[in-house]
């Protein structure tokens, strides 16, 4: 093998972001108006996206163009590279060949840019002025930040406290680009007034995050909101990920046994996975197996219900038919913000549904555990999202070598974790902790899921 990095040309951009909606089994449920007692229409959905995006969300045309000036942003940082792990591989001693795709060397540290960046240009073509938005780990925040900087656009974020608090410079970096970053629960909107009073200490939650900004998004004129992860158009200019990846694939003279990502909401992991998924769909590839990583202390799509159930924690978002924990749920402080989500993206559901795509549960420990062999391997710090995919992506490769079988494995590295080093001297110094599934929490969260 010449080379363990495959990089593709500029010219080999992808012009064209992939829809999976075109290739379902079945149509998607739509998102449903509790207020009004009806499925959600566009109209519902313009106080606080632009008309493009809500056409997007709802499209079920296959491909849709990037536009040109989001493929001149793109091009700061993509194509991304492609690396085979072969230091991974002989530390592992396993037959298996590993792909990692490295969507950490985006200026904001993750896959978010590709979305944020879209996102940003077709609010600006609305004349929109301002975004709100919340994040979790601070990613989103970031890549928003950026992209919100490139267009012209004001941004606020309200950030979730317990990451406020654990990374402080995601926020120095957000306001470097320009952004304007609350601690969520914030002072700033009625949501945030009432879960002060109740509980000061509260550490927040990106459901509660994105109820703040929502109010902030109606109570401003000019102003959309703009979410990183769950929804299909997000989903869909994700893949321009899996895209890449292909062609580089293509390159090596590969083709996946099984892709794995990290899910959060789901957008990297419909971003590495829908395009390879549509060859399935499309009977080429039946035996390609698609795997979902998520922490233990948030399985959602191991353990929760499919069902409707609002996107915010104060029910201020139309809900969406997708595996949940229940929009109350608030789960344990792991270092891993950016997986702390209640909900799955309703394309990620379906396919579960339909079992194609296999969900797998991550202690905290044992992501970092993976994360470090992989640093001091592969010399790459992973974000502690992207360690629970590498986690899983270790463990294939060690069954292929019990099996004796080549296997071919792609995961995402859905980002760099140099803003979280402090989880890391947590984990070195062994006072890291591991969450027990919260049964009783998320029963109690359940009995609040909207009736539809
Ligand atoms: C936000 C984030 C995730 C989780 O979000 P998804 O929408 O599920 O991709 C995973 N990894 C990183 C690095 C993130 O920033």
């Amino acid at each position: 093998m010449s080379s363990k990095k495959i990089i593709l040309d500029e010219k080999d951009l992808p012009k064209q972001w992939y829809n999976i909606q075109a290739d379902l089994p079945e149509p998607l449920e739509p998102p449903y108006n509790t207020r009004a007692g009806r499925p959600a229409t566009p109209e519902d959905l313009e106080a606080i996206f632009p008309k493009e995006i809500i056409k997007q969300e709802m499209s079920s045309e296959r491909y849709i163009d990037i536009p040109e000036p989001v493929r001149e942003a793109y091009k700061i940082w993509r194509p991304s590279p492609l690396v085979r792990a072969t230091n991974l591989e002989k530390f592992l001693d396993t037959p298996a060949k590993i792909y990692f795709k490295n969507e950490g060397v985006s200026p904001s540290g993750s896959h978010k840019s590709n979305s944020a960046i879209a996102q940003a240009f077709y609010n600006k073509e609305e004349g929109v002025k301002r975004i709100a938005t919340e994040t979790g780990a601070g990613q989103w925040g970031s890549a928003l930040a950026m992209a919100c900087q490139k267009f012209g656009i004001e941004c606020v974020v309200y950030m979730v406290k317990v990451s406020f608090e654990q990374k402080p410079y995601r926020k120095s970096l957000m306001q470097v680009y320009g952004a304007q970053v609350f601690s969520s629960p914030s002072s700033q909107t009625e949501t945030g007034r009432k879960v002060l009073t109740e509980d000061p200490d509260n550490q927040g939650s990106l459901g509660l995050a994105i109820s703040e900004a929502i109010e902030d998004v109606l109570n401003n004129k000019n102003s959309k909101y703009s979410l990183g992860s769950v929804l299909n158009h997000v989903a869909m200019h994700q893949t321009i990920i899996g895209l890449e990846a292909k062609k580089q694939l293509e390159i090596a003279g590969d083709y996946p046994d099984i892709v794995i990502a990290c899910l959060g909401g789901g957008s990297n992991f419909s971003g590495t996975a829908f395009p390879f998924i549509m060859d399935k769909l499309q009977g080429k590839q039946p035996n390609l197996k698609a795997i979902a990583a998520e922490p233990s202390a948030c399985p959602k799509l191991s353990k929760g219900v499919l069902a409707y159930d609002y996107g915010d924690s104060s029910g201020f978002t139309p809900a969406l038919k997708m595996y949940t924990l229940g929009h109350t749920f608030m789960p344990g402080g792991i270092h891993a913000g950016g997986l702390r989500y209640h909900g799955a993206s309703p394309l990620v559901s379906a396919l579960v549904k339909h079992n194609l795509v296999d969900p797998v549960t991550v202690k905290q420990r044992e992501a970092f555990e993976a994360a470090v062999t992989f640093a001091r391997t592969e010399g790459i710090l992973p974000a502690p999202e992207s360690a629970h995919a590498i986690r899983v992506a270790i463990q294939e490769a060690l069954k292929a070598k019990e099996e004796g079988k080549s296997k071919t494995i792609l995961f995402n590295l859905s980002g760099n974790g140099y803003f979280d080093l402090s989880a890391y001297d947590n984990y070195l110094s062994g006072s890291m902790v591991d969450y027990e599934y919260p049964s009783e929490k998320v029963c109690e969260a359940l009995t609040h899921l909207p009736k539809i």
